[in-house]
Formats: structure tokens, C-alpha cells, sequence
């Protein structure tokens, strides 16, 4: 069935550009009828559907290589693909575009615990990097929830974070090395091995970049000695002012938890009975706080964290007491997205950034437009980096839901903005929040986003319109950053 606004396959562009692949890939490697492009209609996004015209597979990077050429001869856009786990349309096909998917692309070449690296190619899953280095005592440290099916090629092009990067740092600060192909067949290496690497820094530049700028093929990144123990403090508040300031409190404390995350009733009652976590369901919100280091550390910081804790008015505290215990405190955090699927038809998880000391507030906020918008939604935080993601909940089968639900998103994100944060935290841009770009930056730095876009793709094909507004986007939309009460370019029309 056609999901709705889908745009029909252009046949003969079809055609045309499946017979050049033919002419480059073996014939398995090419996907073109509909009941095999059309599990790649979404991504975890999935309100947003369109059939591509044709999906390949490539499974070296000579092979990539020649996909990006012959799309580039015949002008055709190409959306690249991981696991398709991305939650803001990044990976979303264009019907007379090229879907390139990664997932058969997935080895680890080199595992070295002297140097502490792996050389992994796109596909590799996120869990399987760890998995391998576990008997090097080793792990990657970036660990977004969908950490087992999400690939590290998707992790570069959206800058995964998740609960332990407060402390081990989001890709961007794991990530030594990229080797990518640009839209011209040209292989291009980022980074180094070293701390340093010669010439301008364009890796942290590619990072974060959503297939825009080249197709990842290889990846070196850093992995971390496995602490030797790790405790995680549960702690209840029956006020979401409190349980906000005490995540202030405890940075302020000049304490760096392993991770700190927060969640509020609605996400707690949704997620208790789905894993049996032993959340207090009556609190307001809960806090965990993860410890972790050698045994003597860990001591000391969880009952340095616990006073802090008690003294922002939490009103229980549990330390896990096993291994067991640790991975059941963090099992409802970690399942508070498939949970909502419990509770309501239909989630739209956003995803904004605000300083730490704004949380009570922004929550406070969003409660108010629940009752705006007639909708409800579950918070679940990375609190420690002030990354929320608000989970809204709605049915898709009643009409006028989802458009309310995108509006209440549109104005979560527009208060991160307003209180001094940001619109994405770790899930891109996509094309999800492309109005909300408008929001966020003024023209003149849309156009210097755009002039890089042009640096490294010239035609504008690789995953076109996502992540970047065009400035007519921004006026159509109604959405012009005011900066000083004067809004830029108020001589364009509006509406
Ligand atoms: C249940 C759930 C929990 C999640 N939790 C987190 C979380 O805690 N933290 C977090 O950061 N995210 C989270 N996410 C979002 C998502 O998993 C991440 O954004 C992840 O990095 C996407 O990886 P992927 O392989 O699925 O990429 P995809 O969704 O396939 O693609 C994502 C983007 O990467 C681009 N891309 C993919 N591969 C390549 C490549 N080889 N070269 C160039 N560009 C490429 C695509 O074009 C697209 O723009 C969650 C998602 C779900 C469904």
C-alpha cells in the first residue's frame, strides 16, 4: 500500500539508471522491484514514508565508488543507509533517487587493544564493535539506546551520543579516522591515527554531517578500558523542579557522572510494568546517576552523589547493589521509546538540547502545551547534557492528530531555542526539524552551512534537501530567526 503524499517511481529514470548499476554491480547487489525497496521506505521516523526508486547494496568500497559515479553521470540523488534506526528522516528515500545501504558493508578489519583502535567498515553495528573488544577488556563508549542494530556509519553522519557520553564524549570525540568517497568517486581521508593529524581539521566537520557531504567506508575509532565496577544511584523526587535543579547540582558538585539520566512520571508508569525496572511509579521523577572506575572511586562519588541528592530533596535512594541490579535499574531507561508503544498508538520523540539549569522549567512548559495541544507526553532525559527527548503520544488514525503532535514538537523545540539551547541533541536534523533550522539560525549561517554542502557536493546529490533549509523554506514556513527585534530579510514574503 502507497503511504500517503508517496510520489509514483519514475519507470523509465528507472530504467535508465538501474541498467548503468547493471553495467558496474553484480545483479544481487541491485534492489528495484517494490516488494524489495519497499522495507526501505522509512526510517525510525516512520510518519514519513516514500518508496526509492531503486536500493543498492554495495559490499566494498570499489563498489561504492562506482555507485557514486555512474549516479553522479546520470545526475541521480543518493540517499546513503545504515540500520535505518534514525529517528529524523535522514535516511528517508527520494523517488527518483539511489538508496545506498551499508548493511551488507559490515566488517571489522582490525581490533588492536596496543593502540586501542578498530578499523571498522560502515555497517558494523554499534553493539558489535564492544562485543569484539570485550576480551581486550576494551568497549566503545558511545552508546545510544538503539545501540544493537544501529551502524557506526550512522553514528558518524548523526554524531550519536547516549547515556555515557556525559563523561566518554559524544562520536565526534571517539572517531580518529574516516575514510569516505565523495559524490565524485574520490576517496577522502579524515583524521589520523594520531592526536593530531596534518591539515584542516575536516573531520569534526564530516561528523554530524547526515550524508551530505560522502559516503563513509571505513572508520578507525578509539575504544576505553572496561571500568572495573559501576554502580547507578535511583533516586526519586516528588517535584520535577527538584529532581531538575538536583542534576545541576550534582555538575555543580564538580562531579562528571558515568551518566545521569532522568525521567518523569508518565515515562516511569509507561515503562515499569513493560520491564519490572523497580521504578518508584508515584514520583514525580526519578534520577539515575552511574558511578564508574576503580572500586575506591566509585565509593566515593556514589555517596558524594547520593548527599547531593539528598540535600536537593530526593525523596528515596537505591544504589544498585549487583550487576544485575545496575542493568534493571537501567532496563526501563533504555526501553522508555518501545514502552511508549504500550501506551498509545503512535510516539513522536523529539529531540532539543537546553542548559541544565532551564530542565524544571522546560518541563514545567511542556506540561502547558500538553493541555495546548490536547496531547500527552513522557519526558526521558539525558539530563547531564540537558538533551531531552520528549515522547509525544498520539494516533495517527484520528484525524488531526499527527499534525497536532508535529506542532507541539515545533514548539518543544522553538523553547530549547528560546531558553539558549538547540533544536537537535543527538538525532539530526533529517527532515524532521528542517522548518525548525529556520528557528535556530539566521540566513547568513544557512548559507555558510550551504557553501559547505557545495565544497564537497557540487550538484547537490547526496541527500538532498535534508538537514539544510533553503532560505524560500525558511520565509515559506513563517520561520525567520528575529535576532535584536529585527527580523533578517523582512522583505520577504512570509507565508
Ligand atoms: C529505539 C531508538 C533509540 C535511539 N537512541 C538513540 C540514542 O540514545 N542516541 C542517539 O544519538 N540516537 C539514538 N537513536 C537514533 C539512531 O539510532 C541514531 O541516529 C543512529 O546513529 C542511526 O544509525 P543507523 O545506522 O540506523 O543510520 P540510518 O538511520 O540508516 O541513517 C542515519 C543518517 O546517517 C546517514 N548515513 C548512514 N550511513 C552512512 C554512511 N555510510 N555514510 C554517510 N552517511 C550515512 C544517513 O543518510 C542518515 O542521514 C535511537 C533510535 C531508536 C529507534
Amino acid at each position: 500500500m502507497n503511504a500517503p503524499n508517496e510520489k509514483a517511481i519514475p519507470l523509465e529514470r528507472q530504467r535508465e539508471v538501474v541498467a548503468a548499476l547493471r553495467r558496474k554491480l553484480p545483479e544481487h547487489c541491485i534492489l528495484f522491484n517494490e516488494e524489495d525497496t519497499r522495507p526501505y521506505e522509512c526510517d525510525g521516523l516512520s510518519a514519513y514514508r516514500q518508496l526509492p526508486m531503486v536500493v543498492v547494496l554495495p559490499q566494498t568500497e570499489a563498489e561504492v565508488i562506482e555507485i557514486l559515479k555512474t549516479c553522479r553521470e546520470l545526475n541521480a540523488p543518493i540517499v546513503p543507509r545504515g540500520a535505518g534506526t534514525g529517528l529524523s528522516g535522514g535516511a528517508m528515500p527520494i523517488a527518483d533517487g539511489v538508496v545506498l545501504s551499508t548493511a551488507r558493508f559490515n566488517r571489522i578489519l582490525k581490533m588492536d587493544p596496543y593502540s586501542r583502535t578498530a578499523v571498522v567498515q560502515p555497517g558494523v553495528r554499534n553493539l558489535a564493535i564492544s562485543d569484539a573488544a570485550a576480551k581486550h577488556g576494551l568497549y566503545y563508549a558511545p552508546d545510544p539506546s538503539s545501540q544493537i542494530a544501529c551502524t557506526i556509519g550512522g553514528n558518524v553522519a548523526e554524531n550519536s551520543g547516549g547515556v555515557h557520553c556525559l563523561k566518554y564524549g559524544l562520536t565526534v570525540h571517539n572517531v580518529m579516522r574516516v575514510r569516505m568517497v565523495t559524490i565524485d568517486g574520490d576517496v577522502v581521508e579524515l583524521g589520523g591515527e594520531a592526536l593530531d593529524a596534518p591539515g584542516l581539521d575536516l573531520l569534526a566537520v564530516f561528523i554530524g554531517s547526515e550524508g551530505m557531504l560522502g559516503v563513509v567506508t571505513e572508520v578507525t575509532v578509539k575504544l576505553v578500558p572496561k571500568p572495573q565496577l559501576a554502580r547507578v544511584i535511583m533516586a526519586s523526587f516528588d517535584d520535577v523542579v527538584k529532581g531538575g535543579d538536583a542534576v545541576a547540582e550534582v555538575i555543580a558538585a564538580g562531579i562528571i557522572p558515568a551518566g545521569l539520566e532522568m525521567m518523569d512520571k508518565t515515562s516511569s508508569r509507561m515503562v515499569e510494568p513493560f520491564v519490572k525496572a523497580g521504578y518508584d511509579t508515584n514520583a514525580e521523577a526519578i534520577l539515575l546517576c552511574e558511578s564508574d572506575g576503580i572500586p575506591e572511586e566509585v565509593e566515593e562519588e556514589i555517596s558524594r552523589m547520593s548527599e547531593v541528592l539528598k540535600s536537593s530533596g530526593a525523596t528515596a535512594i537505591a544504589v544498585s547493589q549487583n550487576e544485575a541490579e545496575r542493568l534493571r535499574f537501567w532496563s526501563g531507561r533504555k526501553n522508555a521509546f518501545p514502552a511508549a508503544g504500550r501506551i498509545s498508538p503512535d510516539y513522536y520523540c523529539m529531540d532539543g538540547t537546553i542548559p541544565r539549569k532551564q530542565l524544571a522549567h522546560v518541563l514545567i512548559s511542556i506540561t502547558e502545551m500538553e493541555k495546548k495541544h490536547g496531547l500527552r507526553c513522557a519526558n526521558v532525559f539525558h539530563a547531564g547534557d540537558g538533551n531531552l527527548h520528549p515522547l509525544i503520544l498520539f494516533d495517527a488514525n484520528t484525524p488531526g492528530e499527527f499534525e497536532r503532535a508535529e506542532a507541539f514538537g515545533a514548539d518543544i523545540l522553538e523553547l530549547c531555542v528560546e531558553v539558549g539551547g538547540t533544536i537537535t541533541g543527538e538525532h539530526g536534523v533529517g527532515i524532521e526539524k528542517i522548518g525548525s533550522m529556520c528557528v535556530q539560525f539566521a540566513p547568513h549561517e544557512l548559507d555558510a552551512f550551504r557553501a559547505v554542502k557545495r565544497a564537497f557536493d557540487t550538484a547537490f546529490l547526496l541527500n538532498p534537501d535534508k538537514a539544510i533549509p533553503t532560505l524560500n523554506r525558511c520565509a515559506e514556513n513563517g520561520k525567520m530567526r528575529v535576532t535584536g527585534g529585527q527580523m533578517k530579510f523582512a522583505n520577504l514574503p512570509r507565508f
